[in-house]
């Protein structure tokens, strides 16, 4: 029996999205049915880099937050 959702069901501001799906997809087009991920060198490069990016930058948070938190005692 095929209980799969028949609506996007993607979380939106206003609650869940109503869209159907794309065909054999969970999401509709708006929300990722259509993607298919990142395929070339370039394009995973560049989900690595920007995903290095965030962890610097929630480093120097953390270490910020320590350095504070010890100053405190
Ligand atoms: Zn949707």
């Amino acid at each position: 029996m095929n209980t799969k959702a028949e609506i996007c069901g993607a979380r939106t501001k206003d609650g869940v999205c109503m869209n159907a799906p794309v065909t054999g997809k969970e999401r509709c087009r708006l929300h990722g049915g259509l993607s298919t991920g990142a395929k070339t060198p370039e394009g995973r490069e560049r989900q690595a880099e920007a995903k290095r990016a965030r962890w610097d930058e929630i480093k120097q948070a953390l270490a910020l937050y320590r350095d504070q938190a010890a100053e405190c005692g």
